[in-house]
């Protein structure tokens, strides 16, 4: 008897495990099996349609499903045979591009794999539609907005933009379990307080303001507490609960309110980690969940690794934080012009010279691009970070191109204190080379020389 008990418990936990894998199973998977090759923001709508080619060719059901303003073609890609319907959709802002290229990697992942008990479950239990890259016009000119210069995440009301029509039409003809809206926030987005990065924030969506639940609502509640707990072993403190405001106009809280629960994935940045390696996290995220929704694991899911998440914070961190420099060449204010006029500000050698901290600030660009790096602040920014902080306070600052205010470039010549060097030469790098240059984000000469904090 209890032979036959051993034999029947074993059996089980054999049926589980083909049913199971860890998180950091998933992330080996997409080392050795990705197909996306290219960054992120460096993906355009003709490398989406390549990625597609190859999901074709592996026997995916790819379809057009409409097209942009400029007439771009839109696609949706389905898999599965199972009647749970999971619906994701991914950059319906242009500039938001990492899950696009994680739902290429997990639906190839599944095409290929469906001979893997876990696949074959996945494959019984639910049926996934996919739309990568909702907003190509938008990915094409790298802005959020559509070619209207429309939010198509603030149109899911008025429908003025053919994306948001698409979409809606989308659900509406389907009406999906599960809905995941994927996005990117800011790289300077923190889990509470700066200074942690948040790579991955999430959010359970409620369809009205006033956070009305549901069972779908709770299930996803369970659903991204998994994804906490399996992201949490890549890249513990820097994942944050997204603000959680409800939008009338925007379509997570719609689709909600229509009867699709949504979870909102935002992926921001982790410093020292690429585009890709987040590209592997929502991977890691989406079979998470695919898996727990085929096995059933969600439904003795705690809810508390995503209730005791830290709201998303932003504001208290750089990129680059200068401390203590004494700075050469401020804005220098002249008289106005016009009575009650803002001064304009002009470079003066003969302004004296301040001690303050400068803050600069990496804009958002493709990864195959220089992204220019602008002061954000100057003054005493004890209350914010740096993802890099130096300890400036041995050395002149001089600005490469004139002035040392927001919205420069932050270009710099460092000088040491005790050498003597003449401001007003008329070419002041070559008569007084500098002990080190800052440059679009690096040490371009004397890299070391301003240490680290
Ligand atoms: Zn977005």
């Amino acid at each position: 008897m209890r032979l036959i008990g051993f034999c029947f418990l074993f059996n089980l936990i054999c049926a589980m495990n083909a049913y199971t894998q860890t998180a950091e199973k998933y992330a080996a998977i997409w080392d050795k099996e990705h197909i996306s090759h290219i960054a992120p923001s460096d993906v355009r709508h003709a490398d989406l349609k390549n990625y597609l080619d190859q999901l074709k060719k592996l026997g995916l059901a790819v379809n057009e499903v409409g097209r942009s303003n400029a007439n771009r073609e839109i696609y949706q890609v389905e898999w599965g045979k199972g009647p749970l319907k999971v619906f994701m959709w991914s950059q319906m802002h242009g500039d938001e591009p990492t899950a696009t290229s994680a739902l290429i990697d997990m639906l190839a992942w599944l095409q290929k794999n469906q001979k893997n008990d876990l696949v074959k479950k996945i494959a019984d239990t639910m049926t996934i539609r996919a739309v990568p890259m909702l907003n190509p016009d938008g990915e094409e000119m790298y802005q959020r907005r559509n070619l209207q210069g429309i939010d198509i995440n603030r149109d899911a009301v008025d429908l003025k933009t053919p994306e948001a029509r698409l979409l809606k039409q989308l659900r509406d003809d389907w009406s999906p379990a599960i809905g995941f809206n994927l996005h990117n926030q800011g790289a300077l987005t923190t889990v509470g307080r700066a200074p942690s990065q948040a790579a991955i924030s999430l959010l359970v969506v409620y369809g009205d303001a006033a956070k009305t639940t549901s069972p779908g609502l709770e299930r996803n509640t369970r659903l991204t507490s998994q994804i906490v707990l399996a992201l949490q072993k890549f890249i513990p403190g820097h994942i944050a609960r997204y603000g959680d405001q409800y939008t009338a106009t925007a379509f997570g809280d719609n689709f909600t309110a229509w009867g699709t629960p949504v979870i909102l994935i935002e992926t921001g940045a982790l410093y020292g980690k690429d585009e890709m390696f987040l590209v592997k996290m929502n991977f890691v995220a989406f079979m998470t969940v695919l898996q727990s929704l085929a096995n059933g694991e969600e439904a003795s899911q705690s809810p508390t690794p995503y209730l005791s998440l830290v709201e998303n914070s932003s504001g208290g961190l750089v990129n680059f934080l200068f401390r203590r420099a004494n700075i050469h060449v401020m804005a220098a204010p002249v008289a106005p012009t016009v009575p009650g006029a803002a001064p304009p500000t002009v470079p003066s050698v003969n302004a004296p010279s301040t001690v303050a901290d400068i803050a600069a600030v990496t804009e958002r660009r493709r990864a195959s691009l220089i992204a220019p790096v602008t002061i954000r602040n100057i003054g005493n920014l004890t209350s914010v970070r740096g993802l890099e902080e130096y300890d400036a306070s041995g050395f002149n600052v001089y600005q490469r191109f004139g002035i040392v205010k927001p919205d420069e470039l932050a270009e710099f010549f460092f000088y040491k204190k005790d050498r003597s060097v003449d401001w007003t030469a008329a070419d002041l790098e070559k008569q007084f080379p500098p002990d080190a240059v800052f440059s679009s984000g690096k040490w371009i000469k004397g890299s070391g020389v301003v240490p680290k904090m």
